[in-house]
């Protein structure tokens, strides 16, 4: 089966799909996405990703591509034409194609968007969530507003590729002064000694995720105690457990930061409960 991809207007085959060279996504990252992921061929919490989509959007002062009602028919769309069941599907909005000048182009330049969807296993990141992952830590290098989802992602690149190449799979950014901000591509939480969920309030300094928002939900649901609040490194390293929370790899345990291994050295009790939660609650729509 060939893949689809939905670029301007159009569904074409992924391997032809392409953007013009002065689209402002590429010439200055002058763009947002989101990544939603596909269950059972039903994309999972899309109203909270299209209502992420329109902020992020709106913050930049880009206009939603189409209506609400017409994106949620591409996505669908998209899924399905690619066969995805267990997977992700992307969407992506830039300000459009226009000669290069830092200048926003004339209101009639419309927006442009590309949509894709992939397979991704699920049983793959269930495998990883049994051993849980090692992070690093690295200085936030990050502009001041992480909190819209822009396509600009340069530090988190170079960043999970320092991870990477020191043997773990994600990095947690720190603040200058010594605080957690958040993951690479995921929010990060901790469990004190004492059992208390924390993680680091939505403000400007990460990005507001999805699956942060539904734990949050799960964790008052359970009656956990929870404290948003900014934790630093060095807390993180005594803590009873950590995970990191994405729409791509759920809760997911880290059993080790930098040199330090955290808790017990595997998955903790509270992760893997708030990992089943989120299995079985997530909201859908079809
Ligand atoms: N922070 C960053 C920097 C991210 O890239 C992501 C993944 N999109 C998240 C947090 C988690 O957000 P979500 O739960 O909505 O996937």
């Amino acid at each position: 089966m060939s893949r689809i991809a939905y670029v301007n207007g159009q569904y074409v085959p992924h391997a032809m799909a392409g953007v013009h060279i002065e689209d402002r996504g590429y010439q200055f990252a002058d763009g947002v996405y989101e990544v939603c992921e596909v269950r059972g061929g039903h994309l999972v919490d899309m109203r909270r990703h299209l209502d992420r989509l329109e902020r992020s959007l709106s913050e930049l002062r880009i206009a939603m591509p189409m209506s609400r009602a017409a994106l949620e028919i591409v996505l669908r769309q998209v899924a399905r034409r690619n066969l995805v069941r267990e997977g992700i599907v992307y969407i992506q909005v830039t300000r459009g194609v226009a000669r290069r000048d830092h200048f926003f182009p004339s209101p009639q330049v419309p927006p442009a968007i590309v949509v894709t969807a992939r397979s991704a296993s699920r049983a793959a990141a269930d495998a990883l969530a049994r051993n849980g992952i090692a992070v690093i830590s690295q200085p936030e290098c990050r502009w001041a507003r992480v909190d819209i989802k822009t396509v600009g992602l340069l530090p988190n690149v170079l960043a999970k590729q320092a991870a990477r190449e020191a043997g773990a799979r994600e990095v947690w950014f720190v603040d200058s002064r010594g605080l957690v901000t958040e993951g690479g591509s995921s929010n990060a939480w901790i469990v004190t000694q004492d059992g208390t969920l924390v993680t680091r309030p939505a403000d400007f300094g990460i990005l507001r995720g999805i699956t942060r928002t539904i734990v949050l939900e799960e964790a008052a649901a359970l009656g956990l105690r929870v404290e948003e609040r900014p934790f630093a490194l060095n807390e993180a390293y005594e803590a009873a457990e950590a995970f990191n929370t994405a729409a791509t790899a759920l809760v997911m345990p880290v059993v080790r930061i930098d040199d330090t291994i955290v808790g017990a050295g595997k998955p903790g009790p509270v992760a893997m409960r708030l990992r089943q939660r989120f299995h079985d609650f997530t909201e859908f729509s079809s």
